[in-house]
């Protein structure tokens, strides 16, 4: 009889004892809107972003009310105007060109790598085509490129980059944070990233000016000197008159129950990595199996796996996301031609114009992708690659 697992692939841990009585005094004293505040009171979403500045080693931190958010607000507060190209990762998720449109950017995508990171020839060429002079990178399910390369490309060519870090908090590249690279980084704290607060997100930058739009847009109306991790007052003396309010604030109540989970942070990185490397360990040296090679200089946080088929049919990605299933083991496939769930390609955003990216096209027709929730122990994700293991060599050999 072959094994079936039955953990859940969507299912998070429990928030700290902390979290949860810092969210019952917030809701006791009532003041959940991040601007009402006691005498001398700093409130928990200053505090969170003053933590969070530290945590990063950034100079100013704004915490939001998405990912999403704070990655328009930081294209917005870096200059991006309507119709201003954007380049960004071909092998991404939605929010991802969702937000260059909300800036009114229009996005341009770069191939991804057999590795799963932008492939730096395509984005040279990229920029030499479009004149691009801004860029969003995202790191992909925690994959991070050759940042020293990148960075030298762009600021050759003058291109600003904000960082995606949806799947990177926590990680770094040379021993430099990621989202420390550009001139802001972007993280999110929706609850299937590596803080949970539902939703929630955090812009960070050196850039005092870019910090000062980023506050404004956020919808801070003119209170904008209680953010503790942001410039000062003279900074805004222009900037608060010329930048609209597009709300987009994070409250007391969702700050609460993050500040612990901050503290706990590397830890939970550490989990999550044993999961992945149990994995990484089952998965390698499987006939018809690539496991995706990690740079030396690359320090990730993986809360999810990926793993290339390069010599699979669709039929046979669709035979494996089934067998699999069946055995309770949940893959995402990037190939489909429809997007499901979560997953989706760049074709399906059909409000971009479509663009032909034949080596992503390829890549992500032999793409799996599955979470690794830290409800997961090491045994379980010992038997989730043997599953993967066995089923992927059963259609090998029929193949
Ligand atoms: C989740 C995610 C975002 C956006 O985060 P939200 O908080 O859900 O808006 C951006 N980029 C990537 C790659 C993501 O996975």
């Amino acid at each position: 009889m072959s094994q079936i697992f039955t953990g859940n692939f969507t299912q998070q841990e429990p928030l700290p004892e902390e979290s949860i009585e810092a969210a019952v005094a917030v809701m006791r004293h009532g003041r959940l809107h991040r601007y009402n505040l006691s005498d001398g009171e700093k409130g928990e979403t200053a505090l969170l972003e003053e933590e969070f500045a530290a945590f990063t080693g950034a100079k100013y931190c704004l915490a939001v009310a998405s990912g999403g958010y704070a990655l328009a607000a930081a294209l917005r507060a870096a200059g991006v105007q309507a119709g201003d190209v954007v380049l960004t990762n071909a092998f991404t998720l939605a929010p991802v060109p969702g937000a260059i449109a909300n800036a009114g950017g229009t996005p341009v995508f770069v191939e991804v790598t057999d590795d799963l990171v932008m492939d730096l020839d395509d984005l040279k060429a990229k920029i030499a085509q479009t004149n691009a002079r801004y860029l969003m990178l995202s790191h992909m399910r925690g994959h991070i490129v050759d940042m020293d390369a990148l960075m030298q490309i762009c600021d050759r060519a003058g291109v600003k980059v904000v960082e995606d870090c949806a799947h990177t908090m926590g990680a770094a590249w040379n021993g430099v944070p990621s989202g420390r690279h550009g001139v802001a980084g972007c993280y999110s704290t929706q609850t299937f990233k590596h803080l949970n607060s539902g939703e929630g997100g955090f812009l960070v930058t050196d850039d005092a000016e870019l910090a000062a739009r980023a506050i404004m847009l956020s919808g801070s109306y003119m209170l904008f000197e209680r953010h503790t991790a942001g410039p000062p007052p003279e900074v805004f003396a222009q900037i608060k008159l010329e930048t609209p309010n597009c709300s987009g604030r994070m409250d007391n109540l969702r700050a609460a129950i993050l500040r612990p989970q901050l503290r706990k942070l590397p830890d939970q990185c550490a989990a999550w990595n044993a999961r992945y490397q149990r994995v990484e360990a089952g998965l390698a040296n499987t006939p018809g199996v690539k496991v995706i090679e990690r740079p030396e200089a690359e320090s990730y946080v993986m809360s999810s796996f990926q793993f290339l088929c390069p010599d699979f049919t669709s039929t046979q990605m669709i035979d494996l996301q089934k067998r699999t299933a069946a055995r309770g083991v949940e893959l995402k496939w990037f190939g489909a031609d429809t997007p499901v769930g979560f997953t989706s390609r760049h074709d399906s955003w059909q409000y971009v114009a479509a663009q032909t990216l034949p080596q992503t096209d390829r890549i992500l027709a032999g793409l799996m992708d599955m979470r690794l929730p830290l409800t997961f122990s090491l045994e379980d994700c010992d038997l989730i690659a043997q599953i993967i293991r066995e089923e992927v060599g059963i259609l090998h050999q029929a193949g």
